[in-house]
């Protein structure tokens, strides 16, 4: 019992097969209702009916095996330790405003993200001595629901902090650790929950406290919703509040890595706390923090920054400037100000501020690093920005099929490195073949489980009889699910009905696609976008062939990328910085067809996938990019792709597509993980900051 609270309480358990198995096998009912919480499992199931189902089932022996494999994971010699040090105490510390770690710690949208969580995770498995700062959103972001019109519903459901796989944060006399903010006329408190993602530590600040009033309680209450003003008091939370709580911690951080700008302020609180602490000017300290702190800009587009109006930003820092900094706002102002030259510049850039303060700042794709040089040309003097493609945490993403599979080639204890890549040749073709149906059968059955428990929720009784017709496992399966802004057109497959229709319902080679994706509460044209996607649905010729999934979110990602045979991506190049979703279905066994946009530009070749052709010149009209490519699109898929896919030997399998899963594997499978990527990180940036 305690083992298994042990592992409860640390998110290595989300990311280890046999675990997520044990904890699902105690109660299958019971794990689907918690939203695959173990805590929330562990308290709400009576402790003889846990008794009963660990005997009965035989979980007693996986249990034990699990807690061997934890304790050998937390005490090994890892790559960090290997190559530079073996670290005490943490000396990196990572800021972001949304972490996606697994499905029941709804503090994420989207694959920003779902990228931190990745970076928490790989910084755990390779002895990176990294610390996650962020913040506890009460509710979180949306829960997704179509209606039967085609138009989304948001509900915003309760996170209930206690009983989630984290701990209040408390000091030796068991008080809760708070700390102190000041806002207009107020001072603010917020305490902070701990995570634990393998050996890393992830603090979260939360303002839900009684000491505030309730307005402010409600400063963390929801992610990305709210008004400018609610956002500038999360980023002060985040950034200037992230800074003081690593301080009561007592950890000595050398590096500062910001993901994204909204945690930006927290360079003046650097900048402050060494003034202080060397009695030197604000241009002597801010020199000084300059070499350790790194931004990550994940945005190719100015409209994806973070601003603030300058009323809204001398009334939240000037207190702060000239009483705890000594500086008059206005000058504080100028560190995020774009056009300084103009008196009427009202804007506050977060980005800006960031860059300012940084020496390391990277892109997220060797093209987005190109994109955001153009974007900001920063004077030659300094450093230029460079790029760090991003990557996926790969065991977070595998299923269970291709984990064992896995296993059985690569016995003893093998690991998600280069050498195992290099290796895939060993496997056979049959069992590549048969990797790939199995994992489409599941994909099938859970599009058909969550597709009736749906129509059951709804007391829609009378649509219960199809469900079972619902996607054919023979089908070539494509996956399109990613949000629904209007740059990544998720409707560019759909711009020539007649024709898709064609490629859909070839009876000898039928085709399926399988959508997923929110669109932001305020987008009226990505819900537009949804709402043309499920009217296509509805086509009695398309009818069980297209089909959307409610609430995409980590859990659902995770059931398509394992099973789609090929993963769709159309953006309009340059505009999506990396993506990520691509990369989750290659250790699967799925390919990827897409813009050469993002890690696709650099990922592609004819080997390994396929593209879509793109006009590159930006100042083309939308209408004419999209008409071209999407041409593209119908092409690749009608002479290459479809015919490759059903191209069977004697045996009944695609010999060349099997080639091209595993030289998908080999190629791409090591380079865009987040190990490779965290890997970059600490030997270009942190350890550089670390050892100054
Ligand atoms: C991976 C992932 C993303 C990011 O993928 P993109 O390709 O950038 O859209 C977003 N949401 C979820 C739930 C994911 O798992």
């Amino acid at each position: 019992m305690l083992m298994l609270k042990e592992i409860a309480y640390n998110f290595y358990w989300s990311w280890n097969k046999e675990a997520f198995e044990v904890f699902k096998n105690i109660n299958p009912d019971y794990w689907r209702w918690t939203m695959h919480n173990p805590v929330l499992l562990l308290n709400k199931i009576d402790p003889s009916y846990l008794k009963y189902a660990i005997e009965n089932k035989h979980l007693g022996n996986s249990i034990l095996n699990i807690y061997d494999e934890f304790k050998y994971y937390s005490d090994r010699k890892t790559y960090f330790e290997e190559k530079y040090f073996k670290p005490a105490k943490p000396s990196i510390a990572y800021f972001s405003a949304e972490y996606g770690i697994t499905e029941c710690m709804r503090i994420y949208s989207g694959g920003l993200g779902v990228l931190s969580g990745d970076h928490l995770k790989s910084s755990s498995d390779l002895g990176v001595p990294l610390v996650g700062i962020g913040l506890a959103y009460q509710y979180g972001y949306f829960t997704q629901l179509i209606n039967r019109d085609g138009t989304q519903t948001e509900n915003y459901e309760l996170n209930d902090f206690e009983s989630l796989p984290i701990t209040l944060l408390r000091d030796d006399n068991y008080l809760p650790v708070k700390i102190e903010l000041k806002f207009p006329g107020r001072t603010v408190l917020a305490q902070a929950w701990q995570a634990k993602v393998g050996r890393v530590k992830l603090f979260l600040l939360d303002t839900a406290i009684p000491e505030n009033t309730v307005d402010d309680r409600g400063i963390t209450d929801i992610l990305y919703g709210g008004n400018n003003e609610k956002r500038i008091m999360q980023e002060i939370v985040l950034g200037i509040g992230g800074v003081r709580l690593i301080e009561k911690l007592g950890y000595d951080i050398k590096a500062f890595h910001l993901n994204e700008g909204h945690s930006a302020f927290l360079c003046f609180e650097r900048i402050k706390n060494y003034m202080k602490l060397m009695n030197v000017s604000y241009e002597d300290a801010k020199a000084k923090c300059y070499f350790s702190n790194i931004f990550t800009t994940h945005t190719p587009v100015p409209a994806g920054i973070d601003i603030f109006q300058k009323d809204l930003f001398v009334k939240y820092l000037k207190d702060y400037s000239e009483r705890e900094i000594g500086k008059d706002v206005n000058d504080l102002f100028l560190e995020g100000d774009l056009n300084p030259g103009d008196a009427d510049n009202n804007s506050f850039n977060m980005a800006y501020l960031a860059i300012n303060n940084s020496n390391f700042v990277n892109g997220v794709s060797r093209l987005h690093g190109d994109v955001s040089r153009k974007m900001w040309h920063l004077p030659e003097a300094r450093t230029q920005i460079t790029s760090i493609t991003n990557g996926i945490h790969t065991p977070s993403y595998i299923s269970k099929h291709t984990n064992k599979l896995f296993n059985a080639y690569f016995t003893d204890k093998w690991e998600f490195d280069d050498s195992i890549w290099e290796r895939i040749g060993e496997i056979p073709d049959e069992d590549i073949w048969t990797l790939r149906l199995l994992n489409k059968i599941d994909l099938v059955s859970f599009v058909r489980k969550k597709i009736r428990n749906k129509f059951i929720f709804l007391g829609e009784n009378d649509r219960l009889k199809d469900v079972d017709s619902i996607l054919d496992p023979n089908a070539l399966t494509i996956g399109f699910a990613r949000r629904f802004a209007t740059y990544k057109r998720g409707n560019l497959i759909l711009r020539d009905p007649e024709r898709l229709k064609k490629i859909l319902n070839n009876r000898d080679k039928p085709v399926q696609i399988i959508y997923s994706g929110k669109a932001h509460p305020k987008d009226e044209q990505g819900k537009a976008l949804i709402s043309e996607i499920l009217s296509f649905t509805k086509d009695e010729n398309l009818k069980n062939k297209i089909i959307f999934l409610d609430n995409y979110n980590i859990f659902v990602a995770r059931h398509l990328v394992q099973g789609c045979d090929l993963w769709l991506n159309n953006p309009r190049r340059p505009q999506e910085a990396s993506g990520t979703s691509g990369m989750k279905v290659i250790a699967n066994g799925g390919l990827n067809l897409s813009i050469l946009d993002g890690w696709w530009a650099e990922g592609f070749s004819p080997e390994n996938g396929w593209k879509i052709e793109t006009i590159v010149d930006e100042s083309t009209p939308n209408e004419q990019r999209d008409a071209f490519e999407a041409e593209s699109l119908y092409s690749v898929l009608e002479s290459e792709i479809v015919p490759m896919f059903f191209n069977r030997n004697s045996n009944g399998m695609p010999v060349e597509w099997i080639k091209k899963v595993k030289t998908s594997m080999i190629n791409l499978a090591g380079h865009f993980s987040s190990d490779r990527m965290v890997k970059e990180y600490v030997e270009k940036a942190y350890i550089k900051a670390i050892e100054k």
